[in-house]
């Protein structure tokens, strides 16, 4: 299996856990974006939005719920006084996917640009 994110969940690959539990897992972007940029990615191999089935929607669910968590727990909700934060998922060439694997981001710590490039 040549994706590297499965390789990433597999060990082969270090990464920086931010969270880990039976159904995804997160980790720092090798590339951030912004201060904070986290990936967070189901634990099954999907290659992206486009390809989910019906059976995956408990996943994708979670994804969002622990990317929520995991903006609590480092102050970002504008709720508490935080500054925000965006959760993006590209999907394909024109949006800039780049990894096979589907994905959502957490960026934040800085004003983020609206419409994105
Ligand atoms: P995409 O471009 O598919 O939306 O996002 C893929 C993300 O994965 C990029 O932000 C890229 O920096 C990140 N990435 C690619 N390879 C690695 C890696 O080996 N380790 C980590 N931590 N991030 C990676
Ligand atoms: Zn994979």
């Amino acid at each position: 299996m040549e994706c590297i994110f499965c390789k990433i969940l597999r060990k082969e690959i270090p990464s920086k856990e931010v969270y880990s539990d039976d159904l995804v897992y997160a980790f720092e972007d090798i590339n951030p974006v912004a201060p904070v940029h986290i990936l967070i990615i189901p634990r099954k191999h999907i290659e992206g939005l486009d390809k989910l089935s019906q059976e995956d929607i408990p996943i994708i669910g979670h994804l969002l719920y622990t990317a929520k968590l995991i903006a609590n727990r480092l102050g970002l909700d504008p709720s508490s006084g935080g500054g925000g934060y965006r959760i993006v998922s590209n999907c394909g060439k024109d949006a800039g996917q780049s990894v096979y694997h589907i994905h959502f981001h957490l960026i934040a710590k800085r004003q983020l640009g609206w419409p994105p490039g």
